[in-house]
């Protein structure tokens, strides 16, 4: 295929008043249009609808009903998976530039349809303008780049092998088969669309299941696969109930192989009974896992503090601390430990809290779940620490219910502390105090997850130090550690972490092939 170098979508500029009319015009249309909509299922190409339904709501006013998708039932889970192994004799053997031109496509739809996606994002998940639009640009990034890494395990020989003589010895890539893909609420357009794009320009076919309160934006993003011009059973939308579809279809035998973006509990799952060999089951399932963190960031005595503050800030409040990137433990020396965290605080009482419409800072979280969950680490904060900002979950703003928690930091909080060690997935912020540089690495190194962190310092040693030692699959320094952009900055972690599968990577597309070597004798 003929097409330019990969280039990262730019992002708006929301101090531009035009920028933020034409954000206000889309929410306008969006609730005109999408809001109160319902979207079945898809399979082989048809809408199935079911007797049940999920309810999508809007966080920060639970009264009201975002929309409804399908809900899968055990069959339909069923029906998917035998559609897709059949539409996948045929995609298996497309040309992969022909499949590439489907997430191109896709992305030029998806381009026209930016404000659009982010405006429903903003009333489904409550994200601000920036944050919804961030994510519409990765969506469109992942389809722009894996369209074009797809090239590269294209044909025989695409790996390289060594000349012997009489042979002709080659390598050639195969698509797996069909695989599973269950992805989040936090990035529920962006990682929806990447963990199925990236299995499918590689010759798969994928089951997307998507988070249960996020279906629309989901269905949004399948309709313009299908209007880019997917063929039938490719890409199986089948919304429905994680412990239920989620579960049968993992463990059966002809699932090939499962993508999961989420909690470390479900994932750890996911791990244990893909494992297990089902009966008639002649493979080896193969588990792509991007689970949770309980990122870190340094700051040292020889730090630039406005550098400090501003990375904290933002990697801890950006979409409420919703991402597993998020900065939850705050890390500083002793020196500077008053003054960075003053500030800090000073900083994040400012936010402001509302609705992701009216563009706040902060936001509710997305459900009942993640608010008890939040609240619950809020009650044991004070045993943990000092908080000295927030710590209340007031669970109502301007008049409306919603899932609102008030941004909170809670200083001097010990490194082997609940609220230091368990992922809050909320705006919920631990600092901790070291001793020196080289008591903080040794705390940012003390759990078991392996995602994201930082460093802010001025000291090009310790920089280089944390490069080799600092235990993160992303790791940042001098800004924040949120916002990894498709192919500059490869995401994944390890540890509890997940498989380091490098989400807009180089190699990504790996996962979802495999390699067969050929030699014919002459
Ligand atoms: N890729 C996102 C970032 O760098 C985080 C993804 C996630 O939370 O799952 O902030």
């Amino acid at each position: 295929i003929k097409v330019q170098d990969y280039r990262p979508q730019p992002f708006t500029d929301f101090t531009r008043p035009e920028d933020v009319q034409a954000y206000q015009a889309a929410l306008k249309k969006v609730r005109a249009e999408l809001v109160g909509k319902h979207y079945p299922l898809v399979i082989n190409g048809e809408r199935v609808d079911t007797a049940e339904r999920i309810e999508s709501r809007n966080p920060c006013d639970t009264s009201e009903l975002v929309g409804t998708t399908a809900k899968a039932t055990i069959q339909d889970a069923e029906n998917a998976l035998q559609g897709a192994w059949a539409a996948f004799e045929s995609w298996k053997k497309w040309d992969m530039d022909a499949r590439a031109r489907i997430l191109l496509k896709a992305a030029a739809i998806l381009k026209r349809r930016r404000l659009e996606a982010c405006a429903l994002m903003s009333i489904e998940v409550g994200k601000n303008y920036a944050e919804a639009d961030v994510e519409v640009a990765e969506a469109i990034d992942f389809l722009e780049y894996y369209a074009r890494s797809a090239m590269k395990y294209a044909g025989f020989g695409a790996a390289e092998t060594t000349w012997f003589e009489g042979e002709e010895n080659g390598l050639m890539y195969l698509p797996l088969g069909v695989g599973v893909s269950i992805s989040p609420w936090n990035f529920p357009c962006a990682i929806f669309i990447g963990m199925a794009a990236a299995p499918i320009v590689a010759g798969n076919c994928v089951i997307a299941k998507p988070a249960e309160d996020s279906g629309l934006i989901a269905g949004f993003m399948v309709d313009i696969m299908l209007e880019a011009g997917l063929p039938a059973g490719v890409l199986q939308f089948l919304p429905g109930v994680g412990k239920e579809v989620g579960e049968y279809l993992t463990t059966h035998a002809r699932t090939r192989f499962i993508t999961f973006t989420g909690s470390r509990a479900v994932g750890l799952h996911i791990n244990e009974v893909a494992a297990k060999t089902m009966p008639g089951q002649k493979w080896i399932k193969k588990v792509i896992l991007e689970l949770g963190g309980k990122d870190a960031l340094i700051v040292d005595e020889t730090a630039d503090l406005e550098v400090a503050v501003t990375a904290a800030t933002q990697g801890a409040f950006g979409f409420n601390g919703q991402k597993c990137s998020a900065m939850s433990r705050l890390i500083v020396v002793d020196e500077v430990y008053d003054t960075v965290v003053g500030q800090f605080v000073e900083r994040a009482r400012a936010l402001k809290v509302g609705t992701g419409e009216e563009n706040a800072n902060v936001t509710a979280v997305v459900n009942q779940m993640s608010f008890d969950k939040i609240r619950g680490y809020l009650e044991i904060a004070p045993q943990e620490g000092t908080v000295l900002l927030g710590g209340e979950a007031p669970g109502e703003h301007g008049g409306k219910t919603g899932y609102y928690i008030q941004p909170t930091i809670v200083g001097d909080v010990d490194a082997q502390a609940r609220i230091a060690q368990e992922e809050i997935f909320g705006p919920v912020v631990s600092v901790l105090r070291a001793r020196d540089w080289d008591h903080a690495l040794e705390i940012a190194n003390s759990t078991e997850y392996g995602l994201t962190g930082g460093v802010i310092s001025n000291k090009r040693e310790r920089l280089e130090q944390a490069r080799h030692e600092f235990e993160a699959g992303n790791l940042y320094f001098n800004r924040k550690i949120t916002g990894a952009i498709v192919g500059v900055q490869p995401f994944g972690g390890y540890y509890m972490s997940g498989t380091d599968s490098k989400a807009g990577g180089p190699d990504y597309l790996t996962n979802f092939l495999q390699l067969k070597t050929v030699t014919e004798r002459w």
